[in-house]
């Protein structure tokens, strides 16, 4: 664990407070970079998106209080699809099968510059913007990973190089796409088996989190699955061995599996549960289901873990005498961060800076913080330094890592979550709702429209991006995870 250290303070000089907001002290892994140039055109951008912050702290929480689930996110794809459309995109809706997923373009040629955003909700989350747990509606879901906060930001960033490219003259395209089901890590998958992503120069991507930080880290790849097993049922005291235990097939696979997993390396991890697993114990279950997740560093390991937990399956349903069936429901590769795109992000972040959130703002978090038991910091107010990335231990995986199979894609996490708070929690929904998320997607919303600006103004920069994917993914074509004739997990 490398600690991290900060220096905060006020340097005073030549009649000009200037606030330090953080200045990692260094240490070996830390990249050293530079704040990016304010160029009139960014300044352009920046006071754009401050201008138009009522209206999108206004979407921003309209889209918290709608809080959709994953592929139901209706309502709060429309608004966002609206909002754009108003701003002068062309918007597609409906696009892989995916009737909340959409794609909205302005302008021409190249280079085309992709801006992520995501707005699906967590179920069971539903929770007012107060610092004590109160659910808005008992049980509804709440957005416990600020993808209302994300969705915004990121339409925010599109608009505003919109305005400043159609000003300024600037060529290009800019296009954003409505993503939805990011957390049944789906959505993402769907649209890019169907080229949906194709042909961009470029794309931007970023998450609301607890820290303001540009990460090289990668994330697991994943194949997540649902196995059903069919048995025979009978009296389970009077002629069991009339009987074929479809739970006995789930548990005979999970006992298999726990087995295996030593002989996997140990970056493997298996996770599952079991959905269905029997009505009575005096009756034999003929029917079982589970859902599982098998996940590793990268998308080959993935794939050879797969192929042996499909083993131990067929293992079980041997030995249990019965049948079974397996329905993929979704895999994404590991992420392939991009260096070159990842420096022009810290850049801009740097030359942005963190959120300002006030007294109060802070004031909500360390309420947060007291009533869950965890120190009280407030909310982070520094930049984390660049770091070379750490070794990968388990961390989760992201449909965005789709993306940055297709096109160099880059990353920002901007604060919104008290420090020490767990995500996917009612703290994050509170914040999400507040004026805390307001300034967090402002802040993001800046750093990827200056990077944009970057990325159009600069070819010998979009070169560098592209040389460097280019070589990391050594010019082999996107394959997805997914089997060709899956279909979009859609209720009809
Ligand atoms: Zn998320």
């Amino acid at each position: 664990m490398i600690e991290r250290r900060w220096l905060a303070g006020i340097v005073c000089g030549l009649g000009i407070s200037v606030l330090v907001h953080a200045v990692p002290l260094l240490d070996g892994n830390v990249i050293p970079v530079k704040p990016a140039k304010l160029t009139p055109q960014k300044k352009e951008a920046f006071l754009w998106i401050d201008n138009a912050l009522p209206e999108l702290a206004r979407l921003n929480d309209e889209i918290w209080r709608k809080a959709e689930l994953a592929l139901q996110e209706k309502e709060s794809a429309e608004i966002l699809a609206s909002y754009l459309e108003t701003s002068g995109f062309r918007v597609e809706r409906g696009v892989a099968g995916l009737p909340t997923a959409f794609v909205a373009t302005w302008g021409s040629g190249a280079p085309v510059i992709g801006v992520l955003g995501e707005y699906d909700a967590l179920p069971g989350l539903s929770q007012e913007a107060v610092a004590f747990k109160k659910p808005l509606a008992e049980g509804k879901p709440g957005h416990g990973c600020g993808h209302n906060i994300f969705g915004v930001a990121s339409a925010a960033a599109a608009a505003a190089l919109k305005q400043v490219m159609a000003r300024e003259k600037i060529g290009g395209t800019i296009k954003y796409f409505g993503c939805p089901g990011e957390e049944t890590v789906t959505g993402k998958v769907f649209m890019a088996r169907a080229g949906v992503f194709d042909g961009l120069s470029a794309c931007l991507q970023w998450h609301p989190g607890a820290e303001n930080e540009v990460s090289l880290d990668s994330s697991n790849a994943l194949n997540q699955f649902e196995v059903e097993f069919f048995g025979r049922t009978a009296h389970a005291a009077g002629d069991p061995w009339d009987g074929r235990s479809a739970l006995d097939g789930v548990e005979l696979a999970d006992v298999g599996l726990n087995f295996l997993r030593e002989h996997l390396k140990p970056t493997a991890r298996i996770h599952y549960v079991i959905l269905d697993g029997g009505g009575a114990p005096n009756v034999v279950p003929d029917y079982a289901r589970a859902w599982y997740y098998v996940r590793n560093l990268d998308r080959d390991s993935v794939e050879k873990d797969y192929a042996r937990v499909l083993d131990v399956i067929d293992g079980a349903a041997k030995m249990s005498g019965t049948t079974y069936k397996i329905r993929f429901i979704s895999g994404v590769h590991e992420v392939l961060p991009n260096r070159v795109g990842a420096e022009t992000v810290y850049a801009n972040l740097l030359l942005v800076g963190p959120p300002a959130f006030s007294a109060e703002e802070q004031a909500f978090a360390r309420e947060i913080q007291k009533n869950l038991g965890v120190a009280e910091k407030g909310l982070k107010t520094g930049v984390e330094p660049f770091r070379e990335p750490e070794k990968s231990w388990g961390s989760g995986s992201t449909d965005v890592a789709e993306v940055s199979w297709i096109t160099p894609t880059t990353s920002l996490s901007v604060a919104y979550e008290p420090e020490g708070t767990p995500g996917h929690h009612w703290a994050a929904v509170a914040c999400s709702g507040t004026t805390i998320a307001h300034k967090c997607l402002q802040t993001a919303a800046k750093v990827m429209a200056a990077t944009g600006l970057d990325i159009l103004q600069d070819p010998q920069l979009l070169k560098k991006m592209r040389d460097e994917w280019l070589s990391k993914t050594k010019g082999k074509p996107y394959l997805s995870p997914l089997p060709p004739d899956l279909q979009p997990p859609v209720k009809k």
